[in-house]
C-alpha cells in the first residue's frame, strides 16, 4: 500500500508508492532500455477497453455522458491500474519516532483523451479539448462529494522527459486528503497579498498585464494567456480566467469553449513553433472544503515545457533561473499565426 511520509525538515508530505516497484539495479537497466520501449498493444486504444479497469466516466460520440458499457466513445476516465494512492485506506496519521506517516489514501484516475492512438494533445480539435476540460470539471465536482478529499490536482505529462510512461495522450487526476505544498504556498502567497493590498493578486495581475500589453500573448472574452512576470521556465505559459473564482470546477459550461480556445492555441504553438517539446500542464483549483481559507485564491492553469534542466542551484535553493525573459517569449508567441 502506498504511504504518505512527512518530511519533518521541510514540513511537507511525500508519497512512497511501490506499485510499480523496481529493484535498485533496475533503475540502471531502465536508463538503457527506455528509448526502445515500444508498445505493441496500446491499452488506451478503441477495442482494448478490457485492458483498463472499468470506466468511472465515459463520453459518447455525441459528446454526452454515456451510461452504456459498450459503444463508441470520445473520452474515458478509468482508475489508474498502478495507483500512487488507493481508496481502501484511512487518512489517519501514525507516529514513528520523530516521524509521521499516513496510509496512502486518495484517488488516482486516468483521463484517456481519445480512442485513436494520438500522442500529442495538440492533434485534437478545440471542440475535443472542450470535452476533456468539461470532464475535468465533472470529475472534480463528483470527487468533492467525498469529504475526506481536500484537494484535486489534474495534470498531464507529455513526452518521456516530462514523465509520460504511455505515449497515448492522457492526463491524470489525483484526489488528496491534504493540501499539497505548492498549492498551499500559492494560497498562502495570495492571502498575504490580499492582507496587504485588499485585492486578489491574480485579479490585480490581469488588470496590470492588460494595461501594459507586454506579456499578454492572447485574450478572448473569458481568458487571458500570459507569460508570467516572474517566469520560472522558458515559455512557461499561464491561462487565467478573467473572472475571480477560487475553484475551476465552478466553471459555467458556456465558458469552457473559451478555455479550450486558449488551450488549443498554446498546445499548437508548442507543437508547430517549438517542435513538440515534452511538457507538463496542471490545473490549480482551490481546496475543496475550505471555503473561508481559499476566498482570495484564483484558479489557474499552467503549461510548463521542458526546455531547460533544473540544475544544482535550483535544487539546492528552490530559486529558479530562467534563461529567457517572459517579454521576449511573449513577443515571439504573439508573432505566431496560432495566436492571430
Ligand atoms: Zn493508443
Ligand atoms: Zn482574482
Amino acid at each position: 500500500m502506498p504511504q504518505y511520509r512527512k518530511d519533518i525538515i521541510l514540513d511537507e508530505w511525500v508519497i512512497i508508492a511501490t506499485e510499480r516497484a523496481k529493484r535498485p539495479e533496475n533503475f540502471r537497466e531502465e536508463r538503457i532500455k527506455l528509448d526502445s520501449a515500444i508498445y505493441d498493444i496500446c491499452p488506451f486504444d478503441a477495442g482494448n477497453e478490457s485492458m483498463t479497469p472499468p470506466e468511472i466516466l465515459k463520453i459518447d460520440s455525441s459528446g454526452k455522458v454515456s451510461n452504456s458499457p459498450d459503444g463508441p466513445w470520445l473520452v474515458r476516465v478509468v482508475p489508474n491500474k498502478f495507483p500512487a494512492l488507493v481508496h481502501n485506506a484511512e487518512p489517519v496519521s501514525y507516529k514513528y519516532g520523530p516521524y509521521t506517516n499516513m496510509d496512502g489514501f486518495g484517488i488516482h484516475e486516468v483521463v484517456i483523451h481519445t480512442p485513436e492512438h494520438i500522442t500529442n494533445i495538440s492533434s485534437l480539435e478545440a471542440s475535443r479539448i472542450s470535452i476533456i476540460l468539461d470532464v475535468y470539471a465533472k470529475r472534480i465536482r463528483d470527487i468533492k462529494k467525498n469529504a475526506r478529499i481536500e484537494s484535486v490536482i489534474i495534470m498531464l505529462n507529455q513526452g518521456k522527459e516530462a514523465g509520460a510512461s504511455l505515449e497515448h495522450t492522457h492526463s491524470q487526476i489525483f484526489g488528496l486528503p491534504l493540501i499539497p505544498a505548492v498549492l498551499e504556498k500559492e494560497i498562502y502567497g495570495t492571502a498575504k497579498y490580499f492582507k496587504q493590498n485588499r485585492r486578489c493578486a491574480m485579479c490585480e495581475m490581469i488588470e496590470f498585464e492588460l494595461s501594459q500589453d507586454r506579456r499578454v500573448v492572447y485574450k478572448n472574452s473569458n481568458f487571458i494567456v500570459i507569460q508570467p512576470y516572474a517566469s520560472r521556465n522558458p515559455f512557461e505559459t499561464w491561462i487565467v480566467p478573467l473572472w475571480h473564482d477560487p475553484n475551476f470546477e465552478n466553471i459555467e459550461e458556456t465558458k469552457i469553449a473559451d478555455f479550450a480556445d486558449c488551450f488549443k492555441r498554446v498546445a499548437d504553438f508548442f507543437h508547430t513553433e517549438l517542435n513538440e517539446p515534452p511538457f507538463n500542464y496542471y490545473i490549480h483549483t482551490g481546496p475543496l472544503h475550505l471555503e473561508d481559507f481559499n476566498v482570495n485564491y484564483h484558479w489557474n492553469f499552467k503549461f510548463i515545457p521542458k526546455l531547460s534542466i533544473k540544475a544544482g542551484f535550483e535544487i539546492a535553493t528552490g530559486i529558479d533561473i530562467c534563461i529567457t525573459t517572459p517579454e521576449y517569449t511573449a513577443d515571439f508567441m504573439k508573432q505566431s499565426k496560432v495566436f492571430n
